[in-house]
Parts: structure tokens; C-alpha cells; sequence
């Protein structure tokens, strides 16, 4: 109960900050509101894979040509019932949760919320009713949120906007989510599926694997023991996101990754390890370069062999002696700087 006020105090005390924004939100503000709706009853539940192929031509609609299609209302009373695979721990993946179900597809929440962790954990099953919210796509992401209606192409050399009014996938306003989602029986982080290997193969037309949980052996193309996993210096001037890229090549990827920490993660200044890695993240698409794009969950998705554990033992586990090798936490075994 103490937890649960706590919750709802957080809540209370983002009151201010969400009346500045515009439109609809407004209409949904009160003070009365709990998280999540007991009420809602389980009928026509569709699998994220149903979902995602109804609802395809959204989904993949920004890509045709930033086009009004890359959003779309569920106007169907149908639901879906998942499990959730990652939320904002960390800080990285942050106003989202992915949720995967026995269709073994995933797909991302967008919800204009702080510490989601804290009421929906790892392994927490939840029914989310669709109907009034809107599916799309951003950059092939499938993606249930709500539109951002502001957004208007972009400018000319003297000012002048380029383009139409264009809709573009973004967060549901945190109230509208507590109505469409109740959580189903306790958290079971074992319901989570393991990671994948990522290999060539994953890029389909599909995109049966976007948003999954994978893994991949290989090392960063900046792995000089000092670069910072998302250094604030190396946000381009374009991006609005405050994300950092960095580079990944992966032994069975003929392409190269790019790795997108925000400079507001937990971890953005952990260093990334001179040496080769395994690294877990929850995959996204380049759709620029038909490649992949990796969010790491925290710095622990960054992980050394250890042979001594006869593990991959995550980055924050090991020390760097004064010759600049790796030594285990644990069991004192040393890896050698590459
Ligand atoms: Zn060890």
C-alpha cells in the first residue's frame, strides 16, 4: 500500500508539468485517476503478429514518404495480451515498455510516463485494450501511442515550412494509458524470452523481429577503453533525441550497427570495454541503411567472456588493472585489452 502511494504521488506531483501541453491532453487530466483500469474485461484478443500485419501499411507508412498513413486509429474493439519484455529501467528506452506474447512477436508502448518500471516490471502480464489508440510505425518500429499532430515537415533556407502537416507516431498521455491497460497476475521475469542471436537473417520484410531481444558477439569500432557509451559531446546538432551514435561490428553481421544510447541514460558515461564483447539490446531497424540499431537496456548489456565463470559477465563486473586488461570481479580471471 505504502508502494502504491508512493505511485500515485509521483503521479500527482507531474500534474504541473503535463498541463503545459496542448490539445487533447487537457481533457484527460484529473486528479481522481488510479493506474491501470480493473475494469476492463478480456474479449477479442489479437496477437502482436495479427496486429502488425492488419495494421501493416501504418507501420510502415513514415517510410513511404513521411506520408499521413504512419498512423493509424484502432477503431476495432480488439485487445492485446502480453507480457512485458522491457521497460524505462535504465533510462535508455525511456516512456515505453515491449511487450512479446505467445505469437513470439513484440511490440513497443509509447506512454508519456516516468518510471513505468515501477508499476509495470519485467515479466508483468497486462491486457491493453486497443480501441482509441492509434498504431504506426517509426522507422519500421511498430509502435501503439498516440499521433504527434505538430509536427510539419520541415523548413527551407529562408524559413518556409516544406511539406504538409504530417502525423507521426508518438506518446499517449499518460492518462489515457491507465484507462486501456490492466495488469494480469504477478511478474514473472521467466516469461521473458531469452535473447536472440542477431545474424543477417533477422532484417526481414516482415518485421517479425523488430523490437526483440537479441544478442551479438563482435566489438565496437570505438573500443579504445575510454569512449563514453553516449557522450553528451557527440550529439549532433540535428538531433533532437540527444542520442549518441556508436558503432558495432558484429562477427556474423556483414553490415555494421549502430548502437543509440541517450545522453540521459543511467549509464551514458560508462566507458565502453577495450575488448570483445558480447552485447544485448533490444533491436530496432536502420532503415536508412536496411541494418540494425541497438538500445542497450543498462551498461550490463555490455558483456566480457569470463573463463574463469565460464560466463559473459556484464561490463560494471570487472576492474581494468594498471596495464589496462580486464580482471572478473569475481574470480580474478584477466582478459587482455584488444
Ligand atoms: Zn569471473
Amino acid at each position: 500500500m505504502k508502494k502504491l502511494n508512493i505511485i500515485v504521488a509521483l503521479g500527482l506531483m507531474t500534474l504541473g508539468l503535463a498541463s503545459c501541453q496542448d490539445g487533447d491532453w487537457d481533457n484527460e487530466i484529473n486528479d481522481t485517476y488510479k493506474i491501470g483500469n480493473e475494469s476492463i474485461v478480456e474479449h477479442n484478443v489479437v496477437k502482436i503478429k495479427d496486429l502488425k500485419e492488419t495494421y501493416k501499411q501504418a507501420i510502415l507508412g513514415q517510410g513511404m514518404k513521411y506520408s499521413n498513413n504512419a498512423v493509424q486509429l484502432i477503431e476495432d474493439d480488439i485487445q492485446v495480451k502480453g507480457v512485458v519484455v522491457t521497460n524505462d529501467r535504465g533510462g535508455n528506452l525511456s516512456q515505453c515498455i515491449i511487450i512479446t506474447d505467445d505469437s513470439n512477436e513484440n511490440i513497443q508502448i509509447s506512454i508519456a510516463d516516468n518510471d513505468i518500471m515501477t508499476y509495470l516490471p519485467i515479466g508483468q502480464e497486462i491486457l491493453v485494450d486497443l480501441k482509441g489508440l492509434y498504431i504506426g510505425g517509426y522507422s519500421e518500429t511498430p509502435i501503439i501511442g498516440y499521433p504527434n499532430e505538430k509536427y510539419a515537415g520541415t523548413v527551407d533556407k529562408n524559413g518556409n515550412a516544406i511539406g504538409s502537416q504530417i502525423y507521426r507516431m508518438s506518446f499517449m498521455s499518460r492518462y489515457l494509458w491507465y484507462k486501456h491497460f490492466k495488469t494480469i497476475g504477478k511478474p514473472d521475469a521467466s516469461r521473458v524470452p531469452a535473447a536472440i542471436e542477431l545474424t543477417n537473417s533477422l532484417y526481414d520484410d516482415e518485421l517479425t523481429h523488430v523490437s526483440k531481444l537479441v544478442y551479438v558477439d563482435g566489438k565496437f569500432a570505438s573500443c579504445d577503453g575510454n569512449t563514453k557509451i553516449a557522450d553528451p559531446k557527440k550529439v549532433e546538432s540535428t538531433d533532437t533525441g540527444n542520442g549518441v551514435n556508436e558503432t558495432f561490428n558484429g562477427t556474423k553481421c556483414t553490415s555494421s550497427i549502430i548502437v543509440r544510447t541517450s545522453t540521459y541514460a543511467d549509464f551514458a558515461s560508462s566507458l565502453i570495454p577495450a575488448a570483445n564483447v558480447r552485447m544485448y539490446g533490444i533491436m530496432t531497424r536502420d532503415t536508412y541503411k536496411k541494418g540494425y540499431q541497438i538500445q542497450l537496456r543498462d551498461a550490463d548489456d555490455i558483456t566480457i567472456h569470463c573463463d574463469g565463470c565460464n560466463a559473459y559477465v556484464g561490463s560494471t563486473k570487472w576492474t581494468r588493472n594498471e596495464d589496462g586488461d580486464y580482471v572478473c570481479n569475481k574470480c580474478n580471471t584477466k582478459v587482455k585489452k584488444i
